[in-house]
């Protein structure tokens, strides 16, 4: 049976799953975050069933994409690479998550970078010059069989080696928004734990809606569409009141008793902000579909509104998205 708290943050009991890019419990980044670099991870041979089962389900948990039939064969097998890609610190933070489980592994340089030379250099060869022969003594049609055999083994067989080498995590969300989940989530942990309760509770529940928002923007393609690109200026901005809500919530700290009034008020405002956010998504599920006009003049007249509270807090540039990690998106 699943432990659920394996799925859960290793320092709490906040959730992990689903993509969630930090607990909002204590602020720990959650395995997930993956920053883009040229680390492999590999992990060892998980010999017992029961904790194979228990890493694969935590570890779909975390990455949905992962097939559990052929995730548990390979740890089965021997050491399997789970992610190619990442940075250093990703791999770690995975690492140290799975050694909750007991599993244990080591970041590695990416292979299969390596020249085509050494690639083909492999048994397939012998094949090749074997075929290469005959060909010569045979001619016609049969020498140019044999020559396409000759050709081909040598990468068939580089092939077929290569395959058990396939990481199981094949595409993770890598990007440069790595970076910006750390260090908002290291403000976030450090502002949260000294927060009064509901102060701490207003924060956090304008946190989780907006993770569940931008779990929508990533998973409904229409909802996507209305929302302007890929994944959307909504998106975007979500990010930045995030940032904004933990600096709010920081000068909460700071300020003198008669200043906090008015910070709590755009705090509750962002938390009314993300509700209208879900009711728009709502709307699309709904019998009726409004006009897609209609509909684009909502979400941009929600969109503005978060802007214009992110402008008016200004967060500090350290917890908000750089336009490098903007455009990554
Ligand atoms: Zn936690």
């Amino acid at each position: 049976m699943n432990t659920p708290q394996n799925k859960h943050c290793a320092t709490c009991a906040g959730d992990f799953r689903e993509g969630v890019p930090f607990c909002t419990e204590c602020g720990r980044v959650s395995p997930a975050v993956l920053g883009e670099g040229d680390i492999a991870l590999e992990i060892d041979e998980v010999p017992s069933e029961r904790i194979r089962q228990e890493v694969v389900s935590t570890l779909r948990a975390w990455f949905p994409q992962l097939e559990p039939i052929r995730a548990a064969a390979s740890l089965k097998a021997g050491k399997s690479i789970l992610l190619s890609g990442i940075d250093e610190k990703s791999a770690n933070r995975v690492l140290e998550a799975l050694a909750t489980l007991k599993v244990r592994g080591r970041p590695k340089p990416v292979e299969g970078k390596s020249s085509w030379l050494k690639w083909i250099w492999n048994p397939g060869l012998a094949v090749s010059a074997v075929s290469l022969s005959l060909a010569t003594v045979f001619g016609g049609l049969l020498a140019l069989l044999l020559a396409l055999i000759a050709l081909g083994a040598p990468v068939a067989w580089a092939l077929s080696k290569g395959r058990g080498r396939e990481p199981l995590i094949a595409s993770p969300r890598a990007g440069n928004q790595a970076d910006f989940w750390v260090r908002i989530s290291d403000e976030y942990s450090r502002v949260f734990e000294q927060l009064s309760p509901q102060d701490s509770e207003n924060l956090k529940a304008f946190v989780r809606k907006v993770f569940q928002l931008q779990r929508r923007i990533e998973s409904e393609s229409l909802a996507s569409i209305a929302a302007g690109s890929d994944r959307g200026d909504l998106y975007l901005s979500l990010n930045d009141g995030i940032s904004s809500a933990v600096e709010l919530s920081r000068r909460i700290l700071t300020q003198p008793e008669e200043k906090i009034g008015p910070l709590r008020e755009e705090i509750g405002k962002l938390n009314e902000l993300a509700d209208r956010t879900a009711g728009w998504y709502r709307q699309l599920e709904g019998p009726v579909i409004k006009d897609a006009s209609v509909l684009d003049a909502e979400l941009n007249a929600i969109a503005e509104s978060i802007d214009r509270i992110v402008r008016e807090v200004r967060p500090l540039p350290d917890v908000r998205l750089t336009s490098k990690e903007k455009t990554s998106l």
